[in-house]
């Protein structure tokens, strides 16, 4: 008889939670509604918004819009141009940033005024950390493992994308304290982020295979399975149930399960993959 072990924290996240239900209820009481870039990286979670009316428009599409439309902020959040030219352009914004990736754009800013140079680790291409970057006038020195091979200026501050690992931030902060005098550091790697990584890579010691459940453009669904691969060579990542069906034989043999996802996963999908095993 198998034993499905589920991780202590997997799944939507506070700051997904409070964006996707934000999002479906915006539909039902404005008119014409867009988000900027995917509302999060699940594209069943995508295609239902698709479905009830809420379409998906790039940065490059902003033209597109008119006075009365409505636009989304997602999750990630955007850069200040991005924000100004919207507002600028009188559309209706509902910004669904996380609490969490606003304070790092506010302390971003902060310092970049008093005259630090920024330094963010994690993805240069994210759009969370792009986003970001756009608050400190695209000028920080991004780093994705917490090396660090250009000279930095004489004062330092040092933030994280939210989905970051806590070794790649203690690398940096290592490589930081080795050349700089005076440096800031803000650890803004989200907590949701730090349980779920946790009690993944626990989970992972204790089975003969694991199952992690996200997006294939999701970061934090990416570490979850990079964390547990280090623990359990059985450990595979599938965007849901139908993807999981063809591949279900690699679990032949394995009496105890894990199970985590991603915090852009929601539960339903959750379900239906586990109901498989
Ligand atoms: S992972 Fe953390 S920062 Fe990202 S949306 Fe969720 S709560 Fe917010």
């Amino acid at each position: 008889m198998r034993e499905i072990i589920r991780a202590e924290y997997s799944g939507f996240c506070f700051g997904v939670d409070r964006a996707v239900k934000e999002a479906f209820t915006v539909r039902k009481t404005k008119g014409r509604t867009f988000t900027l870039g995917p509302l999060i990286h699940n594209k069943d979670v995508t295609d239902k918004l698709e479905d009830s009316g809420v379409s998906t428009i790039s940065e490059g599409e902003i033209g597109r819009l008119e006075k009365d439309d409505t636009v989304i902020i997602r999750t990630h959040g955007v850069t200040r141009a991005v924000y100004d030219g919207l507002k600028a352009m009188g559309v209706d914004i509902i910004d669904l940033t996380c609490p969490y990736v606003i304070n790092i754009q506010k302390k971003v800013s902060e310092y970049h005024d008093k005259g630090y140079q920024i330094v963010i680790l994690g993805d240069g291409n994210h759009p969370e950390v792009v986003g970001i970057n756009g608050w400190c006038d695209n000028s920080a020195y991004i780093t994705p493992t917490g090396e660090v091979d250009i000279p930095l200026k004489r004062k330092v501050c040092v933030v994280s994308q939210t989905t970051e690992k806590q070794r790649n931030w203690l690398n940096l902060i290592m490589n930081i304290a080795k050349t700089s005098k005076e440096f800031v550091a803000f650890n803004t790697i989200c907590k949701a982020t730090e349980e779920r990584q946790k009690s993944a890579e626990e989970l992972s010691k204790e089975v003969d295979a694991m199952l992690v459940i996200g997006g294939k453009s999701s970061s934090n669904t990416k570490k979850l399975y990079e964390l547990c691969r280090a623990n359990c060579e059985k450990t595979y990542m599938v965007e849901n149930a139908q993807e999981l069906a063809g591949m279900i034989n690699n679990f032949d043999g394995a009496v105890r399960v894990g199970v985590t996802a991603g915090a852009s996963t929601p539960e339903w999908i959750i379900k239906e993959a586990v109901g498989l095993l």
